[in-house]
């Protein structure tokens, strides 16, 4: 009765996971996409042979042996090791918070004496039993040489409301490395893959019917007829018509350059805290390659208000949007027809690993394995 067992509204990486595993099952599936690429928000598009990570900087990282094993049938990655810098008053400082950064605010050498600074530093804040705000939290967490060289600022331009109307709930803890160590991530694998995320994309996509330049609501009844079932990777208020109101989001906007220098910053990740620069970061594209071009491409992050028009990037999971979320996935557990997944789907932030592994789940449900 139907051409497919499963329509995939979006090729992104939740939606390209579950084509190529239930594929690989002997399910024909069409997956349709809306941009005029595959890959969603992982995209990298080649330009002056750099990989531009289109929807901002995007490095792999996990721990989770089935997630590893499983994309490294797709891609073989590189050695790269996220070492991001943050910018401010004119200094350069290693990030996460570590003894190289400590080194360079407080001239301290060993880690008995950060520790020492660290507790003088949030001994002012020890009175503060319940913090009321993310402002109250971090000064508890860190003191002010922290919170003011590096948090403050960066926060509120990324959220777009000062920190003391943000809720503490945004911090849970500040992790403090008493090693020089600058591996921002804890996870045994980490890298980029060594083709890029387009080909990763490509690998995952391959034999599976694919079209882009299509989107799922301008012919729904079409779309509806031609699947057994759908999976629904965009926003799931989107595909309710809104009928609870609106998921709130953060939006972000990207400003490539291209440069006539062969290096511009010396690393792949600076971050840009103080509030008079209005990104948050810049990425030089080639050092998550460490490429020798004779040119270079860097983009400008700014965040910014989300409007229906913008990019939808950051979910807000405060108790409103999360209450209307609820009333959206009580109404999608009731049809059969339809599976929602990916972070616009769940309305959650996942990391590559994490909607990796959520398409996994999916598809063992889907095969009843
Ligand atoms: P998406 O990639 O958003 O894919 C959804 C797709 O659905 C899109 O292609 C969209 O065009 C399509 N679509 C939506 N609606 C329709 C429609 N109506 N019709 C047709 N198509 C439609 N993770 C990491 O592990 N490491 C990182 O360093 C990292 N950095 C990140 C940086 C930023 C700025 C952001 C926003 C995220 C980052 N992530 C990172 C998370 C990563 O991007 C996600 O885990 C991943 O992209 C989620 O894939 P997805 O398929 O769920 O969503």
């Amino acid at each position: 009765k139907y051409t497919y067992d499963y329509l995939i509204v979006g090729s992104g990486l939740f939606g390209s996971t579950f084509a190529q595993i239930m594929n690989g099952n002997g399910k024909k599936c069409l997956v349709i996409d809306k941009r005029g690429h595959t890959g969603g928000n992982i995209y990298t598009k080649e330009e002056n042979d750099i990989k531009i990570h289109w929807y901002g900087a995007h490095i792999f990282h996990t721990d989770n042996e089935e997630v590893w094993h499983y994309i490294n049938k797709f891609t073989k990655f590189n050695n790269y090791i996220n070492s991001p810098l943050a910018y401010s008053e004119g200094k350069l400082y290693n990030l996460p918070f570590n003894m190289n950064t400590f080194n360079k605010l407080w001239n301290v050498n060993t880690p008995e004496e950060a520790k020492h600074k660290i507790q003088e530093q949030c001994s002012k804040y020890k009175d503060i039993s319940q913090p009321a705000n993310l402002e109250e939290q971090a000064l508890k967490l860190c003191g002010d040489d922290i919170y003011y060289t590096f948090i403050k600022e960066y926060t509120e331009k990324q959220w777009g409301r000062p920190a003391n109307q943000l809720p503490a709930s945004i911090i849970k803890r500040i992790p403090f490395r008493l090693t020089y160590n600058n591996n921002y991530f804890n996870d045994p694998y980490q890298g980029i893959p060594k083709d890029g995320y387009t080909a990763l994309t490509n690998n995952l996509l391959k034999d599976i019917h694919v079209q882009t330049y299509t989107n799922y609501f301008d012919n729904i009844p079409y779309f509806q007829s031609i699947a057994e079932k759908i999976l629904f990777t965009g926003c799931i208020d989107e595909y309710f018509e809104y009928k609870f109101g609106r998921l709130d989001y953060r939006s972000l906007k990207f400003k490539h350059i291209y440069l006539d220098t062969d290096n511009y910053q010396g690393n792949a990740v600076i971050n840009y805290n103080e509030a008079k620069y209005p990104f948050t970061r810049i990425i030089e594209h080639k050092h998550f390659e460490f490429g020798k071009q004779p040119s270079t491409i860097i983009t400008k992050e700014y965040p910014q208000k989300y409007t229906p028009s913008d990019e939808p990037y950051y979910p807000i999971n405060d108790e409103k949007n999360l209450k209307c979320f609820n009333k959206y996935k009580a109404l999608a557990e009731k049809n059969s027809h339809v599976i929602f997944g990916g972070r616009l789907g769940q309305y959650a932030y996942f990391d590559m690993d994490d909607t990796i592994a959520s398409a996994i789940s999916l598809t063992q449900k889907e095969l009843s394995i």
